[in-house]
This record gives structure tokens, sequence and C-alpha cells, in this order.
């Protein structure tokens, strides 16, 4: 321990560890966490911060649930991990129905990622394979949306935002696509057909070299948590049924009950053909991402060329502890008492949030299911917020201009008022 309570080993971080998005000239501030349980992370000087971010959109049910904790040291029993290619295991298994029973009923066959830009990697193999399958080799392209997160490797940076996104540094070397303007649609607001046009301009004129339209449905999340209306998503649909291009939904952030539906689809009452899920799948115990997609798209891409062979298979595909702790999440959340949590949630998040309206320096304050997110016109001092959360005991990490908030659902009502109160401190910061 160096003097001021800060373990020794937190140097070595500072000087040989990257952090996400971090340089390593000024990487910013860390705090140690030894330990966590329930919505609590303790740091190495003894203080306890309520976490607000759910370890990004993951931990639903908090921090060392007894039932998850179970499932990996039973399931550690048995085997920690065998490869994928010719065997297979009983928590893969059941993870597959439980992931079929979930969604839309088309979506109907699975691949297991270990993370979430694996999974859309993975959705835009299959739209490609698929139409190269099916004697359309000429449709290449993706239609993606301003505002856009994906993910992070080179397929997924190449559907992200091209000039807000963090990866403008890379366009010359990526894959070339088609954007579409933000949908200016607020969830909360009657839905105004026009902002439709741009999309619909795009599609009429490209569809022929289009494979798919990729959307993270009602909530652009890493990109400014916009939250936009569900009948731009029944539009997007219907577009893609006029011009025979396929839909691919990533409900990495939004799945598993985040927007107060099981996926954030639903609010639309339509099925995409492609549907990758993450973040929240093992309730934030481990990586672990799936992609799902209809039994004509599987048929389509099976009966191509070359055997037919979707063309993936990473060495850690269907981890058995991570499938089996994503068992149990799933089972945890199959009594459905999430539902009035985080409808609850949201009521809370919008009455704490509002007052701050009226404030000087708010842009907008917005709640959906249990993201509350409060945008101020000019970025947030990210050292300053850090400090911050120290001194008030929860944990958040604004970024841009945007403090925002998703807790575990397991938060009880007094802790998602300390959450407020802090994301208030912040925004006025
Ligand atoms: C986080 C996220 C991803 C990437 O997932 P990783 O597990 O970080 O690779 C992709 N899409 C969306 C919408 C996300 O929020």
């Amino acid at each position: 321990m160096e003097t001021d309570g800060t373990p020794a080993w937190v140097a070595f971080d500072r000087t040989h560890l990257w952090h996400p998005y971090t340089s390593m000239q000024a990487p910013g501030p860390v705090y140690p966490v030894v330990a966590a349980s329930g919505v609590h992370l303790e740091l190495s000087d003894g203080r306890k911060l309520i976490d607000g971010m759910s370890s990004w959109w993951s931990a639903l049910h908090g921090y060392r649930h007894p039932r998850l904790d179970r499932a990996v040291a039973g399931q550690l029993e048995k085997m920690a991990h065998v490869m994928f290619g010719g065997l297979t295991h009983e928590p893969a298994v059941r993870l597959g129905q439980s992931l079929i029973h979930l969604s839309p009923p088309p979506l109907q066959r699975v691949f297991l990622c270990d993370s979430g830009s694996v999974a859309v990697e993975v959705a835009i193999k299959m739209a490609l394979q698929y139409f190269h399958a099916i004697g359309q080799p000429e449709r290449r392209r993706l239609v993606s949306l301003r505002g856009a997160y994906h993910g992070d490797t080179t397929g997924c940076m190449a559907v992200c935002d091209p000039v807000n996104g963090m990866h403008n540094l890379f366009a010359d070397y990526l894959p070339q696509h088609l954007f579409a303007e933000r949908p200016a649609c607020p969830f909360h607001v009657p839905f105004d057909r026009d902002a439709l046009a741009p999309l619909a301009r795009l599609v009429e004129e490209h569809h022929h070299t289009v494979a798919a339209v990729i959307v993270e449905p009602i909530v652009q999340g890493t990109g400014g948590m916009n939250f936009y209306h569900p009948e731009y998503l029944v539009g997007v649909r219907a577009l893609c049924d006029e011009f025979g291009l396929l839909l691919i939904h990533d409900e990495i952030a939004t799945g598993f009950g985040r927007t107060g539906r099981m996926f954030a689809t639903e609010h639309a009452g339509i099925s995409p053909d492609i549907m990758c899920v993450g973040k929240a799948l093992t309730g934030g115990y481990m990586t672990l991402a799936a992609t799902l997609c209809t039994e004509a798209i599987a048929e389509g891409i099976s009966a191509g060329p070359g055997g037919g062979a979707l063309m993936h298979g990473p060495t850690f595909m269907g981890n058995p502890l991570a499938c089996a702790v994503a068992n149990e999440n799933l089972a945890l959340l199959a009594d459905g008492s999430w539902r009035k949590r985080v409808a609850d949630m949201q009521g809370q998040l919008e009455a704490e949030l509002a007052p701050l309206r009226a404030k000087p320096g708010i842009a907008d304050v917005r709640a959906l299911g249990a993201i509350g997110v409060v945008e101020r016109e000019t970025p947030v001092d990210l050292a300053r917020a850090h400090a911050r959360c120290g001194e008030l005991g929860v944990w958040l990490r604004p970024f841009g201009k945007l403090v925002y908030t998703m807790p575990p659902y397991v938060a009880t009502t007094d802790e998602v008022s300390k959450i407020t109160q802090a994301m208030a401190a912040l925004a006025e910061l």
C-alpha cells in the first residue's frame, strides 16, 4: 500500500495498461476496485460506490448474485471450456433454446460469439454471404444511420457514425457504406413521417448494391443516447421488404429489458432478419454475445457455393462457463418481475431528473426504461466528474455532453435517488 491507500500495483496500471479509449500519456484517473457485490463497487480505500453504469449495461442483477455465482461454480466442476468445432454441450444448447424462445419468432438460428463487436461482424457476414449464395453478389454494402455505434472492430467501425464516431481516423481503410441522417423523431413525441424520408431516399437510390440496413432499435446508445420513435422502425422494416434488403437489429445495448421490453424491437412490433445480443447476456459476468437469424437466411447461406459454410468460428465460441451463467441470467429474468422494476425506474428517473430541464447549460433530459440521460450544452470534464463520483459515492462515466445512467435492475428506489442526485451534480459541474 502506498500511504494514501492506493495499492502499489496501480502504478503499473498507469504506465503499462491501456484502458478503453485512452491515451497512455494522459490516461485519466482510475479507481482501483477490489470487490463488488449487489449494486456496490468496493474501492481499495474502503469506499463503496453505487454502480450507476451496470458495468456498461451488463450487470442487470448486480454483482456476486448468489445464483449467478453458483451457475459459474457449478459449471466449473464440469468443464471451463471445450472447443465448439466438432463438439457440443448442454449449456450452449440450452442457451440457444432460450434465445430462440425469447426472440421475435422468425429468428430461429443462433451463432454464439465472444463479444458484441464479433456478433455484429457475424451479422454483416451473414447478410453478405446470404446475397452471395442466392446469386445477388452485387449487394455488398450496408445502410447505417448517423449517430450509430456498432462496436470497435473493423467491420463494425465501418457502420459506426462516420463523422462523430470514434473511428474517423480509419475512414480510408474501411469499407464504404451508406449513411442516412440520424432519426429525428423522439420516442415520446408523436411520429412525423418525414423523419423516414432521408433513409427512404438512400434505399430507393442504392438498393441494388445494398445487402442490409443495420440499426440499434429505439436507442442509439454510445452514439448519443438518442431515443427514437417505434414508427421509424416500422418504416425501416417496410422499406427493407419493399426493396428486398435484410434488416439487422443490434440489440447489444438494449436487449434483456433495458428499454422496458425484453428487446427494444418489441416497441415496434416487427422482427428483424438478423439480431445481435451481447452486453447483459451473462448478467455482466463474462463476455458472450450471439447473432440470431431467420431460417431463410441460414438455409440460403447453407445452400450456397463452397459447401455453404458460414465463415466464422472463434476459439472460445460457446464457452461453457459463459453459457451457464447466461442461462442463469435468463432464468432470473424469466419471472418477468423486471418489467415492473424497469417501468418504475423509468418513472423515477423521469421525475427526479425533470427539474434539471430548467437549469442553465442543460440541453435535454430524457428517460426510457432503465436509462436516464441528462444532456448538457457543453462536454463534461471527465477528470472532474471522476473525482466527484468518488465524493458522491456513485459511479457514473459521462461521455461528451452526456451524463447518463442505466442502473442494475436490483437498485432500490433510494439507490436510484442517489444516482439521480449524482447526475445532477455532474450535470452542473
Ligand atoms: C457495446 C456495443 C457493441 C459492441 O460490443 P462489445 O462487446 O463492446 O464488442 C455493439 N453494438 C452496440 C449497440 C453496443 O452498445
